[in-house]
């Protein structure tokens, strides 16, 4: 006998309504020259090939279930203990977290543009998302932010996808004005932001969220982290994947994050291929946001000498379809006349800007 199951029906209502995330493309076959998720160009630390293998012989062992060495290493680090750090499977596994924990009525709130993870993990608690909107500034609106009442705010600093940074002071004034959580997303941070981690010292309602994806080259192993105060990390680990880290990554993230010369000299070299990038497009005439992330929001012009929406469009098709891959956000009025493009290579950076040029005498 056959059954059947109408999973449209039978799904949670707040399931049925949930739009998935929608990750950049990871486009198949060779010769592209991907410039649209902000992965870092090089790879990561050359020491993780010990642990690798290392860790390979031991796969048929449950790793350590807290990442415990890694939360002391991190710890150590920043003046904290063990206690204020949480391991996930990627920062977006905290994210989720954090919701889950904490959000409840009238919502979360983000700023308009940012994230685009941040309505998705809303949507699977079941939760609303209070937008904050922007202006063409990208500047922060410390008042406005606080009016959302919102039970977790979830701040990018630097901002995605415009690269803008907010400063200390105002992300001390948003945690004295607020009633909720503050979760200051520093996916971004190392290419030229200024951390939060101070803050948490004095305020309790605070939450620091960072990768290993981008300034460590680690996109592809999954892991990020949260800092807080005790209480806070004690109920996300209630609500953690009892194994959320696997044990080579675990291994592979404390290697990476021990090796701070490595490190240092990359991250390097990323912030100053986007500032010759920079002058490139500034020669052009376009103008292209500050930015302290690994990525440029910048706004073509064609030779006619127009922007907008359409403008971005055909130079984002045209890339693209010289296997030049960056990001295009159709979506809002501040963010569709713009084109995202994560920092690569210079050599990267060359062939984008030769594409840029063809562009301006073909289109
Ligand atoms: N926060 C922001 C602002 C991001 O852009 C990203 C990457 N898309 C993440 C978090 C998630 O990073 P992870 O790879 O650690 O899940």
């Amino acid at each position: 006998m056959k059954k059947s199951y109408d999973a449209a029906i039978y799904a949670l209502p707040h399931i049925q309504d949930l739009h998935a995330y929608v990750p950049g493309e990871q486009p198949q076959g060779e010769g592209w020259t991907k410039l649209n998720t902000n992965e870092n160009p090089y790879p990561p630390s050359p020491k993780l090939a010990a642990v690798l293998s290392e860790e390979m012989d031991k796969l048929r062992l449950y790793p350590e279930p807290r990442s415990m060495e890694l939360r002391t290493a991190i710890g150590e680090r920043y003046g904290l203990s063990a206690a204020n750090v949480i391991i996930g499977n990627g920062s977006d596994n905290l994210l989720d977290l954090i919701t889950r924990c904490f959000v409840s009525d009238p919502g979360a709130g983000h700023t308009v543009p940012s994230y685009s993870l941040y309505p998705v993990v809303c949507g699977m608690s079941g939760q609303q998302l209070i937008d904050l909107p922007f202006d063409r500034s990208m500047q922060l609106n410390v008042e406005a932010l606080a009016a959302t009442d919102a039970k977790v705010f979830f701040l990018t600093n630097p901002n995605a996808p415009t690269g803008v940074a907010f400063s200390i002071s105002e992300i001390e004034a948003a945690l004295q004005a607020i009633d909720g959580l503050l979760v200051v997303d520093e996916a971004y941070v190392d290419f030229g932001g200024e951390t939060a981690i101070p803050l948490l010292r004095d305020y309790e309602n605070l939450i620091v969220v960072r990768t290993f994806s981008k300034s460590y080259s680690l996109a592809g192993m999954r892991v990020g982290y949260a800092l807080a105060g005790e209480g806070i990390v004690g109920m996300l680990d209630r609500v953690r994947d009892a194994y959320n880290v696997d044990r080579i990554a675990q291994a592979v993230a404390l290697a990476a994050f021990v090796d701070v010369d490595y490190f240092e000299t990359q991250r390097q070299k990323v912030i100053a291929t986007r500032e010759a990038t920079r002058a490139q497009l500034d020669a052009l005439g376009w103008f292209t946001y500050d930015s302290a992330a690994n990525f440029l929001f910048t706004e073509p012009i064609s030779a006619a000498g127009s922007s907008g929406g359409e403008v971005a469009r055909s130079l984002f098709n045209f890339l693209k379809e010289r296997r030049v891959l960056v990001r295009y956000f159709p979506n809002h009025p501040l963010t569709c006349a713009f084109i995202r493009v994560s920092i690569g290579t210079d050599a990267q950076m060359q062939v984008l800007i030769e594409g840029i040029q063809s562009w301006l005498k073909n289109a």
